[in-house]
């Protein structure tokens, strides 16, 4: 065991720190394995996604899913991509990950369509080097082509910060991407800080309201203004607003009264995987949760 190995090393040293740099360096021991086993993990077949419904607040059904990457390491088991995604960002090795995400994402998209015979978007993400990478529209075209994805069907997610780092080439790349018909999205919006000016001049269709103001809308009064605004903002612009991270009946009800469009969140459902995805768009039982006339009969 790396820890107890490096404890042990660390053992003659002096008692004060002996913990405190055992720890440091077991991060960092485990970092360095992780980083050398990125490069295995997509031959060695450890990466899969799993997906997250999305739901449309008016007609009470999925219509769109996330695609989130997993990885089931040999050793250390199921590991969180908010661990390992910015180690292959700092390495560069996000730029074949990602692109085995979008492939296996468009693929699997495709098949769920073809087998619940409904429409059903995806959404991929996008870090900073995939989306500056001068490759990306022409390798999004070819994935489109070879899995018979619609470009509309195919959603890109890039979050607010890395599209205010450079606002010009963002919308350069932006405008390149849309006019390929792939439908847009603005991720973890309200956590960086975009100028509404700029907002304008973005080709999106959609905003994803960042989880943390969706966790307090219900108790915190100045969240549930700024969700409103959001939402009112939006709308104004002509863009879809999805609400992350919605986990409570009562934070969709709000975001409900507030006319937001769409949902994803635990209370919904969690990541899961194509198959159980499938049995739930074929059930709809995730309509049961729906404080909708739709569903309820009445409101
Ligand atoms: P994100 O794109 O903002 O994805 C939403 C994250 O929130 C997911 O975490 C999801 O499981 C989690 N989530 C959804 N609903 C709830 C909820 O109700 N409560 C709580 N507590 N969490 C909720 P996950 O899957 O761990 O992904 C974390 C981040 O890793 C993602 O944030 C995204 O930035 C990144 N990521 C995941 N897959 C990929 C990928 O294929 N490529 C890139 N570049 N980044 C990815
Ligand atoms: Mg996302
Ligand atoms: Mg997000
Ligand atoms: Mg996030």
């Amino acid at each position: 065991n790396a820890d107890t190995a490096m404890y042990q090393a660390k053992e003659s040293g002096r008692n004060t720190y002996r913990f405190y740099s055992s720890e440091m360096n077991s991060k960092a021991l485990k970092q360095l394995l992780l980083v050398n086993d990125l490069r295995k993990a997509l031959v060695r077949g450890e990466f899969y996604l799993d997906y997250q419904p999305q739901l449309d607040l008016y007609e009470g059904r999925i219509t769109g899913t996330e695609a989130l990457l997993r990885w089931n390491h040999a050793v250390f088991g199921k590991i969180s991509p908010a661990e390992f995604i910015p180690l292959a960002e700092e390495t560069g090795q996000i730029l074949s990950i990602g692109q085995w995400v979008l492939a296996k994402a468009c693929q699997q998209a495709r098949e769920m369509q073809l087998r619940c015979n409904i429409p059903l978007r995806v959404s991929v993400n996008l870090s900073t080097k995939q989306f500056q990478d001068p490759n990306l529209p022409a390798y999004v075209q070819e994935v489109l082509a070879n899995t018979g994805l619609a470009a509309e069907d195919l959603e890109l997610e890039i979050t607010e910060s890395i599209l205010m780092e450079n606002v010009e080439k963002a919308q350069q790349i932006l405008h390149q991407l849309k006019a390929m018909g792939v439908t847009l999205a603005i991720d973890d919006f309200g956590t960086g800080y975009s100028s509404l000016s700029y907002l304008r001049t973005f080709p999106i269709d959609r905003l994803k309201i960042d989880r943390s103001f969706v966790q307090r809308i219900t108790t915190h009064h100045n969240d549930a203004a700024i969700i409103n605004a959001i939402i009112a903002l939006g709308h104004s612009i002509g863009v879809k607003l999805v609400a992350e991270g919605v986990e409570q009946k009562g934070e969709m009800i709000s975001l409900q009264e507030n006319q937001c469009d769409e949902v994803q969140g635990f209370y919904f459902s969690k990541p899961i995987d194509p198959e159980t995805l499938m049995d739930k768009i074929s059930s709809q039982s995730v309509f049961c949760f729906f404080n909708h006339p739709a569903a309820d009969g009445a409101k």
